[in-house]
């Protein structure tokens, strides 16, 4: 193996961003938080460090597939198919008398207040922004055009925007994964709202539209979540980019359409990639792999884990997640790994490292967490024990090579919603779960708290676009400083009732650190 011969000059790299940090001047919005105050860099980061092409998350697809690698929460508990005709043909107003908004049924706003209230529980870092901004209203004058998917948790990061002062008008990102009763709550409260699970391709482009065309408004922010509303003004609104400021990104192929844009010379506006900042990407792979693997597993299969040998390929963040919350309930993990230093980790937590070959004949679960493809291929499967639960936690559905069940001589069950028994000529059944896509997101929740995070974010993103003075941000993709990190993770102390320990003026520079921070290198891995 060969020494790599880029790391000293990484890292003086990483060393350069952190100095230039410093030279910007704080956001001022939010330096009400108590002894934190907020500075951004101008952390260029690589195109190629984002090779997806589809994301991946697959709660449900966008039309253009762009938007599967973003978070959407719980579905719907109200039946898109309650009422055949299409929100477009609907006349409905809110209890205002407005009717700048289409969604599927205003009627169900009461429901949807209820499912916000619940998600404000767990965003108490949101709504202490919310608090904490509120006077000073540093969106005032803003006119967002957001397209996410419109979920409980996404209500209240646009209800915050509303009250820092913004206007917003805000499409789905995602065909299904409308709340409808929180699109509704949404409209009652005023926000142009546009969106309904279940939109077919053409509803799809035209909700965005309606966002984007509107007469005597036009937007001067953009937060999107998967690139499609930004290429639709690209497209066909260019000359919005004029009175644009910036573009808040949150999605892996966002980010990475986003890149390909400034590349070709042709992002005309600054654009935060929110998708990388440490603690989104913290949270969103370990943490939230380790709450919701057993969910997603528990909820297909009833399984019991105890005593059960599972093999998780790939000991990565979402690998890390998922071992640990297999080991608390008793299983007994196996991994396999192609990178020495996750496999020595592995080790020290305790666990087998194995070639999926050793193992494939007598483990209950495989689990893949790798990012890879064809982790797990048809002979692995042939060679598998009856009932063994295959799964992906990974991106997209390249980890299990699904299509090579698809021969003739294999029998397909579908046993339950997302559950499939592929059966063997000899009787033999293999149980595969949401057809190889991300178990997680197909087949539970995602925790608020962990939505929380990347709202905040958002917010903030949005907060320091905005009232950047000009020529701060040119027109290139930005990575959101440490500081940012770090003040979005001190937002979130709160909840847990943690006290952060303050740096002595006499550490602070033994350590070479400023006291407000930010605490650690770019490069530091937590
Ligand atoms: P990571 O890079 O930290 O970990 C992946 C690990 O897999 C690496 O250690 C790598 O060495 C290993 N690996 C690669 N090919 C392998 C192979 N053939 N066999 C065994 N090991 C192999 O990435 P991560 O943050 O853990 O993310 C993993 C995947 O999960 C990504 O596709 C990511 O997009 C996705 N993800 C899913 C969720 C979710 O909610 N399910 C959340 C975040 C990320």
């Amino acid at each position: 193996m060969s020494v790599p011969d880029s790391v000293v000059g990484d890292e003086m790299k990483q060393a350069k961003e952190i100095e230039d940090a410093e030279k910007y001047s704080f956001m001022a919005t939010v330096t009400k938080a108590p002894k934190k105050q907020i500075q951004f860099a101008d952390d260029m980061q690589e195109f190629s460090k984002f090779p997806t092409k589809t994301g991946r998350r697959s709660l449900s697809r966008s039309i253009s597939q762009s938007s599967t690698d973003s978070y959407s929460s719980a579905a719907s508990y109200t039946d898109s198919s309650d009422d055949e005709v299409s929100p477009r043909e609907k006349q409905q107003t809110n209890s205002k008398g407005s009717s700048n908004f289409c969604v599927k049924n205003i009627k169900q706003a009461e429901f949807g207040r209820r499912e916000i209230e619940i998600a404000e529980q767990d965003m108490s870092a949101l709504i202490s922004l919310r608090k904490r901004a509120q006077g000073e209203k540093p969106l005032a004058g803003a006119k967002i055009v957001g397209c996410t998917h419109i979920t409980a948790q996404t209500a209240v990061l646009i209800e915050t925007l509303c009250a820092l002062g913004a206007q917003c008008r805000w499409s789905a990102c995602n065909i299904y994964s409308t709340q409808n009763e929180v699109a509704a709550a949404l409209a009652e409260a005023g926000v142009a709202v546009f969106a309904w699970k279940g939109e077919s391709e053409d509803d799809f482009w035209w909700c965005i539209d309606r966002c984007v065309n509107m007469d005597g408004w036009q937007a001067n922010m953009i937060l999107d979540d998967g690139g499609d509303l930004t290429h639709w003004v690209y497209k066909k609104y260019p000359n919005v980019f004029k009175k644009i400021r910036g573009i808040v990104e949150e999605s892996v192929t966002g980010v990475h359409r986003l890149y390909q844009l400034s590349k070709a010379g042709k992002l005309c506006v600054p654009a935060m990639n929110v998708n990388d900042s440490v603690t989104k990407q913290k949270f969103d792979n370990l943490y939230c792999c380790r709450e919701s693997i057993l969910d997603g597993l528990k909820r297909t299969t009833d399984v019991m884990f105890g005593g059960k040998q599972v093999v998780v390929c790939g000991y990565g963040e979402v690998g890390k997640g998922c071992c640990a919350a297999l080991k608390a309930l008793g299983a007994i993990v196996n991994i396999t790994e192609i990178d020495p230093i996750c496999a020595l980790q592995a080790c020290m937590d305790g666990f087998r490292v194995v070639k999926l070959n050793e193992v494939i004949r007598q483990v209950d679960v495989v689990i893949t967490c790798t990012g890879n493809k064809n982790v797990v291929t048809r002979e692995h499967l042939d060679r598998m024990k009856n009932s063994c639960i295959v799964c992906n936690m990974g991106h997209s559905n390249t980890e299990i090579d699904v299509t090579s069940l698809r021969t003739p001589e294999l029998t397909w069950e579908r046993v339950r919603s997302q559950v499939d028994h592929v059966i063997w000529p000899d009787g033999k059944r293999v149980v595969l779960l949401a057809e190889g896509r991300l178990l997680n997101l197909s087949c539970s929740t995602v925790p608020t708290f962990v939505l929380s995070i990347t709202a905040t974010t958002q917010a903030l993103a949005l907060i320091e676009l905005y009232n950047a003075p000009e020529g701060r941000y040119k027109q290139d993709v930005y990575l959101l400083p440490k500081k940012m990190d770090e003040y979005v993770a001190s937002l979130h102390l709160p909840s847990f009732d943690a006290h952060l320990t303050e740096l002595t003026d006499d550490q602070a520079k033994y350590l070479g650190l400023n006291k407000n921070g930010p605490f650690k290198p770019n490069y530091y891995r937590y």
